[in-house]
């Protein structure tokens, strides 16, 4: 588990040939999930996760535009209270939507001069997603030591064939 709620839910549900893995699949589980980041565990609140997850999902994955986030963003106010000499802001969040709110609001804060700082795992066959803290906002990996390594030892495979040279690794050079 990381320090985002925003990361968390939108690496919750992993898709294997042969099985899925969702963390927020089954109800209790789902509670349990959204307990541990500070949430109550509300049917309410499972409802929106999984809602806001696939809103979410499909959004930074390029296949939705940012219309996608609409409900979540609506969920959130402010609200002017009168004092006797200004006003407070106060903030409003839908408790129907406060899950999806508030990961909507993080995905917010890591947009920047740099692009996002949250995005989609280059790694071909991974679907987890990563939060780049680094200066240069240039991470591609979720994890160096799965989807980085691997990466670095198909490239290093290829560039070992090409050095083969066409004979030994079998392949008609192109004419
Ligand atoms: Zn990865």
């Amino acid at each position: 588990m990381s320090q985002s709620l925003l990361l968390d839910l939108v690496n919750s549900r992993l898709v294997y040939p042969d099985r899925v893995h969702d963390e927020l699949g089954d109800d209790a589980e789902a509670a349990d999930w959204l307990r541990a980041h500070g949430l109550e565990g509300s049917p309410d609140e499972v409802r929106d996760a999984r809602a806001a997850r696939a809103a979410l999902v499909e959004f930074l994955r390029g296949r939705a535009d940012a219309a996608a986030l609409a409900p979540w963003a609506g969920a959130m106010r402010k609200r002017a209270a009168l004092r006797a000499d200004g006003l407070d802001w106060i903030d409003e969040i839908d408790p129907a939507r406060a899950v999806g709110a508030r990961a909507v609001a993080e995905w917010a804060a890591l947009q920047g001069e740099q692009g996002s700082r949250i995005r989609a795992c280059a790694a071909a066959d991974c679907q987890h997603f990563l939060i780049d803290e680094s200066r240069a906002n240039a991470r591609k990996w979720h994890s160096m030591e799965t989807c980085g390594n691997r990466e670095k030892a198909r490239r290093h495979y290829a560039k070992a064939r090409t050095a083969a040279g066409p004979e030994r690794s079998g392949v008609a050079p192109p004419r």
